[in-house]
């Protein structure tokens, strides 16, 4: 199940759902909207709606045959009523709150949600899933989880149909071989190159690069102030590149003055002062050639040197998916084959 939701984790849900359209069976998405978008791009595919479906979104997604995930008696018995008012049986998957604490049935509940689903007329035990808040850094933890979950397992007689999933990319990369009961995961981060554990990173290839070009080239005598606040003063005379980038794309306010960096010609130069909505100003000093239009990196790699997501969401004080999904839609995205 390739997790596309937010837009694809910002690098943009229909090119992304059309380039793997062929290759999964199931798309996993946040709500009736995104499910519309990716059933768009591909239209035989199974899709399965992560968070809880509110009471507006319901009708849309009983008629258009997405699978919901639910977590309460109350939202079995109001699908159970939208499907038979519309002559459809809508697929739910029953989650298990086996310590996320968002959605799902504690695990003593859970065994009475899964009857309930079985013996609610318009609905169908399309699957059991539950989620890992952890996968990254609490090895005992998870399993415990896992334990837990193939003990509901065992004790449920699940139908053939019903899919079993619960692994993240924390968990598809770290416990996939100890889960040998589910027949789905739940990749998202990991899909777009990206390893939410520093070991597995090798294995994965980066997809996004987002770069910018250089606006303008100036050069400020010593004691110049740069940029809102003037946080920064320039200790000597400096060659600064003004880029046309700025918060209004999603590059964080939050990296100003955090030692974050961007590559141009292949080498990294140091953001001065403070990131402002549609400019920010770098030091190139260090550069024997810069001219405005030349290439800049603000993620990926450039003539063998790389800034990750990791690396500025360290800088920014957030993690690498609040990086990608935080990239506006200002910012062109560009496919390459
Ligand atoms: C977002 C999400 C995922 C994907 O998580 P990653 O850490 O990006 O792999 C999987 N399952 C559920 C329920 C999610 O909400």
């Amino acid at each position: 199940m390739a997790i596309v939701k937010a837009d694809a984790y910002g690098h943009g849900i229909g090119p992304v759902v059309a380039a793997l359209a062929d290759r999964v069976a199931w798309f996993g998405v946040a709500n009736a909207r995104e499910a519309l978008a990716t059933r768009a791009e591909a239209f035989s595919a199974d899709i399965l709606i992560l968070s809880p479906v509110t009471p507006e979104e319901m009708p849309a997604v009983v008629a258009h045959g997405f699978a919901a995930s639910v977590s309460t008696p109350g939202e079995v018995s109001a699908f159970g009523a939208v499907a038979r008012s519309q002559g459809r049986v809508t697929s739910l998957h029953a989650v298990a709150d086996t310590g996320m604490g968002r959605m799902g049935a504690l695990p003593e509940l859970f065994p009475t949600l899964v009857q309930m689903i079985q013996a609610t007329e318009g609905v169908e035990l399309g699957g059991v899933e539950t989620h890992f808040p952890s996968a990254d850094e609490d090895e005992a933890f998870t399993m415990g989880q896992i334990a837990v979950f193939a003990d509901l397992m065992g004790t449920l007689k699940l139908p053939d149909t019903c899919q079993c999933h619960l692994g993240n990319s924390a968990g598809l990369l770290g416990f996939h071989p100890r889960t040998p009961f589910a027949t789905l995961v739940r990749p998202g981060l990991a899909l777009y190159g990206i390893s939410p554990l520093a070991k597995s990173q090798e294995s994965l290839q980066t997809v996004l690069s987002w770069k910018s070009k250089v606006a303008l080239i100036r050069d400020l005598p010593a004691g110049a102030t740069v940029s809102y606040g003037r946080t920064y003063v320039t200790p000597r005379p400096m060659r600064v590149a003004t880029l046309g980038v700025g918060y209004g794309d999603g590059y964080a306010r939050q990296l100003s003055g955090s030692g974050a960096e961007v590559l141009i010609g292949g080498r990294r130069c140091p953001l001065l002062g403070r990131v402002t909505m549609d400019q920010m100003v770098v030091d190139v000093s260090h550069l024997a050639r810069v001219q405005a239009g030349d290439e800049v990196v603000l993620l990926g790699s450039q003539e063998g040197e790389t800034i990750t997501a990791g690396e500025l969401a360290e800088q920014a004080g957030t993690i690498s998916w609040e990086i990608l999904t935080g990239i506006t839609s200002r910012v062109e995205r560009i496919y390459l084959e």
